[in-house]
């Protein structure tokens, strides 16, 4: 098993990112990121921009609507149009032309402080046949956390991992209720980044630069083969772990999610997250930590059945259902920390 950290949803100076590709990628690479997804806002201008740049795998995808719905749609070759009041459409339409797509940042909240309170979350619910959903966004989480300018000022300058909290609950809640439910719906953690540049008097100050947000929420894929050197198979290579769901979210602020591994075992089988496997006599589920001090949860059908200290935990489920784990930091001081999320393993009926 060999894992990949990416860096999902940037914004580019082809939309209202500040930073072009070279910047960007000159960025990742010193984040050790093996790839990023640049989506920018009603664009596909990047394309011919995809391959390998500052030894960075280079993708692009699209953030399609503006004001509500935003939906983020990868492997697409074509524009797919924005239609904030139907987004079920555009959610059909990147389906039909074999694209990816995420609901991005569906509970965003805003902050009174940022862009007066202006926010962007999903508004339109129920709504099928898309592929993930982002769980956990750097940007959007950011703005939603401020009760306060005293407490906005305090996280930025003083202590800015206490400000992700976790993925928001209502996320969780609904990337179970879709998986329990049959969808089998991919979470992705992202950046969200834009590296805007604001004026404070005569100075231009950049908030989370390209290189700061590359080392915090990253989703890394996981493959049962090294990542290709060849662009075109490493690209395939990415979609498609992003497609079945084989991989996880790491807030990377607090340690790297590079050796976290979630898998089951069957017989000689290994099973990855994203699979399916049939019920059978000790057939054991294995969650390990990149680091000794750390609490590990495993949930079936989003409900905690087994939890613990430590760097692994095993355990031999008793009946079918959609299994998921988390991983939360446990500093030396103060209360364990929410940090890697896997996507589900799915275990059907003997
Ligand atoms: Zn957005
Ligand atoms: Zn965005």
């Amino acid at each position: 098993m060999f894992n990949y950290p990416g860096n999902i949803h940037i914004h580019s100076c082809y939309s209202d990112g500040s930073g072009n590709f070279d910047q960007i990628t000159i960025d990742a690479k010193s984040a050790g990121l093996s790839f990023v997804i640049i989506s920018d806002h009603e664009t596909l201008t990047g394309l011919p921009e995809e391959g390998v740049q500052n030894g960075v795998n280079v993708l692009v995808g699209v953030e399609i609507n503006r004001s509500q719905n935003h939906y983020l749609a990868l492997d697409l070759d074509q524009l797919i149009k924005s239609d904030e009041q139907n987004p079920q459409q555009v959610i059909d339409r990147v389906k039909k032309e074999g694209g990816l797509g995420f609901i991005a940042h569906p509970f965003e909240k805003g902050s009174r402080y940022i862009e007066k309170g202006k926010a962007y979350p999903w508004k339109y619910w129920p709504v099928f046949n898309f592929d993930g959903l982002e769980l956990w966004n750097y940007t959007s989480h950011w703005r939603g956390r401020h009760p306060s300018l005293f407490k906005t000022l305090y996280y930025f300058f003083f202590n800015r991992k206490a400000a992700m909290d976790s993925p928001p609950r209502e996320a969780l809640q609904l990337w179970d209720c879709y998986n329990n439910n049959g969808h089998r719906i991919t979470a992705i953690g992202s950046s969200d980044a834009h590296a805007s540049l604001y004026k404070l008097g005569l100075f231009k100050v950049t908030v989370f630069t390209y290189r700061y947000i590359f080392k915090t929420i990253n989703t890394y894929i996981v493959l049962k083969e090294e990542l290709s050197e060849n662009y075109h198979t490493a690209r395939k290579q990415i979609i498609g772990a992003l497609r079945c769901g084989c991989c996880f979210i790491s807030f990377d602020s607090l340690y790297a999610g590079n050796n976290f591994y979630y898998y089951a075992k069957a017989g000689s089988n290994t099973v990855l997250m994203g699979e399916q496997v049939n019920f059978q006599e000790k057939l054991a589920l294995f969650i390990k930590a990149p680091k000794t001090r750390s609490m590990l949860r495993l949930l079936r059908n989003g409900k905690i059945i087994s939890e613990k200290e430590g760097k692994e935990l095993k355990f031999y489920p008793e009946q079918a259902g959609v299994y998921r784990a988390e991983v939360y930091f446990c500093p030396r001081l103060g209360r364990p920390r929410p940090w890697i999320y896997s996507n589900p393993i799915y275990i059907l009926p003997a």
